[in-house]
């Protein structure tokens, strides 16, 4: 799983290191968006939550990756990207998991400073026109995080799973503290 805030990468990385690991990379704010661009009733439920940097109920995200994860190719493992972000949805994951007779086996919580992270959302707004990238939402977005998201990096490390991955450099360099991270657990 991965943690962090809005413009740590998460997403390039998820897809980086799913690749490495041959797992397929659930990433909740990728699933919206595709049910977004598609107007499917998922998408439709979703905008309104995502447009205010808010984010979507814990009933409608839960069902969501409930339903990806059913999926063939998650049977062996995945990597969760976005997902959980609230203490509900930890609660709903371990359910989810303990019903496949799976558990959490490693977090890795991307960490770089909000200075960093808003100047690389700004930047991505103007390359990619992401609806939830102006200047506003981008507040809202890190509020929300802060609130809810960021106390799960505590819940985890009492677990004894979590690793913390300094998201500052290249693609390239987060990405061999990533695999390096996973490696440095498994051995
Ligand atoms: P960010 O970089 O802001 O974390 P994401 O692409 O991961 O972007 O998510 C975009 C939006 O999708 C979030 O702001 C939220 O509205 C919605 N979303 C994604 N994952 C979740 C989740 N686990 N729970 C609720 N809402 C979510």
């Amino acid at each position: 799983m991965l943690l962090g805030p809005p413009g740590a990468g998460k997403g390039t990385q998820a897809k980086e290191l799913a690749g490495r690991l041959g797992i397929p990379a659930v990433s909740t704010g990728d699933i919206f968006r595709a049910n977004v661009a598609d107007g499917t009733p998922l998408g439709k439920q979703a905008q309104e939550f995502m447009d205010r940097g808010d984010y979507v109920p814990d009933s409608v995200t839960n069902a969501m990756v409930r339903d990806r994860l059913a999926e063939p190719d998650c049977a062996g493992g995945f990597l969760l990207d976005g997902y959980p972000r609230t203490p509900a949805q930890v609660a709903e994951l371990d359910a989810m998991l303990a019903e496949r007779g799976q558990h959490v086996e490693q977090v890795l919580e991307i960490v770089a400073p909000a200075d960093e992270v808003v100047r690389r959302l700004l930047l991505r707004a103007v390359e990619q026109g992401r609806s939830d990238d102006t200047e506003e939402v981008i507040r809202r977005r890190l509020e929300v995080y802060a609130e809810q998201t960021a106390p799960l990096a505590a819940a985890y490390r009492e677990r004894g799973v979590l690793t913390q991955v300094d998201g500052i450099g290249t693609v390239e360099e987060v990405a061999e503290r990533m695999i390096g991270a996973v490696r440095g657990q498994a051995s």
